[in-house]
């Protein structure tokens, strides 16, 4: 049983790099310090050469679909009755956002697996499956609800609904109190909920970017599936997808008061989700769920019997190659 267990865990956390491809407002310098190959990330800076391994590795023209076709037999465990976690992790500007929510032409992770998940069942004849999303956002260690009717605003020291408890029941299933959740009867529906959502995100800050650089955004995706017998209870998994705040070390850019307060917030948090990782990697008793208000969310979906996908971003330029390289090391703890 045990020896299942640790077995599991092994072939359950999958770390994918993608590298950005450069913008026109990227400054260019040959030759390029990041190159990548199909399971490998190397960094060339004076002189020195350094190699990250990676369980699949994305080069900068790799388009959405390349992506999601990697991502997709996740989905389908999540299906299957397991705890998902997909996680978007990288510097600000290297394509997290990207990569999850896309474009309307690009579409990225988040759309594509709703449509999906609908696909999915509707040619599974001898289950039925019922979905239902919630979306949240967790800023100076808050939860905001983005899906409540009324949204609290950015004031989240007062307002009602940023304050919700984590729980947990006896069998170790973690609920987040009054958090908003809706049905999502079919694909167009889910994606209106999901539009709904990232716009609450974005009207309570004043910049955009801003607020997906220091804050995480959580969509989460309830599956319920009922067998053929009818009295059976369902079976009942959760798949999230993460947008997580920017890697990027506030302290040393000479960020101060609020800005440096956020930095800390999302370093910490990504820093606990690191060991609670780290020590799912090495088969360790204890795993320190509690040292975020992120990682206490997500304590049912990163243990044994879930799947964790971490998809870490970089930039292809010579000017990111410090935080580049925070990003690679912290790829091969996981690893
Ligand atoms: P982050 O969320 O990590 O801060 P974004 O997703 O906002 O980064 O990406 C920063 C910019 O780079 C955006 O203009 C985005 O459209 C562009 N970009 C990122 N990744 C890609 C990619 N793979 N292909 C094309 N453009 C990209
Ligand atoms: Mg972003």
């Amino acid at each position: 049983e045990t020896l299942n267990k640790i077995l599991d865990i092994k072939g359950t956390i999958r770390v994918f790099c993608r590298v950005r491809p450069f913008l026109w407002t990227d400054k260019r310098r040959t030759p390029e310090p990041v190159l990548s190959e199909l399971d490998r990330v190397v960094v060339r800076s004076s002189g020195s050469r350094k190699e990250f391994g990676f369980d699949k590795v994305f080069h900068q023209e790799a388009n959405q679909e390349d992506v999601f076709v990697e991502v997709e037999p996740i989905l389908r465990s999540a299906l299957d009755g397991h705890n998902v976690c997909v996680f978007s992790y990288g510097q600000t500007g290297t394509g997290k956002t990207y990569t999850m929510d896309g474009t309307t032409d690009q579409p990225g992770i988040v759309p594509r697996a709703l449509k999906e998940l609908f696909q999915q069942v509707t040619s599974d004849k001898s289950s039925s499956y019922t979905f239902s999303m919630s979306m949240l956002e967790v800023y100076l260690g808050n939860l905001r609800d983005l899906l409540a009717s009324k949204p609290a605003s950015r004031a989240y020291e007062t307002a009602a609904k940023c304050n919700l408890n984590i729980q947990t029941d006896p069998k170790g299933s973690v609920e987040i109190e009054g958090l908003t959740q809706v049905e999502i009867p079919d694909f167009a529906k889910a994606r209106w909920w999901y539009a709904k959502g990232r716009r609450a995100r974005s009207t309570s800050w004043t910049n955009v970017n801003e607020a997906s650089s220091r804050s995480h955004c959580l969509i989460r995706i309830v599956i319920s599936r009922r067998g053929d017998t009818p009295d059976a209870k369902p079976k009942v998994s959760k798949l999230w997808m993460v947008d997580l705040g920017g890697s990027e070390r506030l302290l040393k850019t000479g960020a101060t008061g609020q800005t440096l307060d956020e930095g800390r917030a999302i370093n910490l948090s990504l820093s606990a989700l690191g060991d609670v990782i780290a020590a799912l990697r090495r088969k360790r008793g204890h795993v320190p769920y509690r040292n975020s208000k992120l990682t206490q969310i997500l304590k049912d979906s990163l243990g044994v019997g879930s799947k964790v996908l971490m998809l870490v971003h970089i930039s292809p330029c010579h000017d990111d190659l410090e935080e580049t390289i925070c990003s690679l090391s912290f790829a091969k703890r996981a690893k």
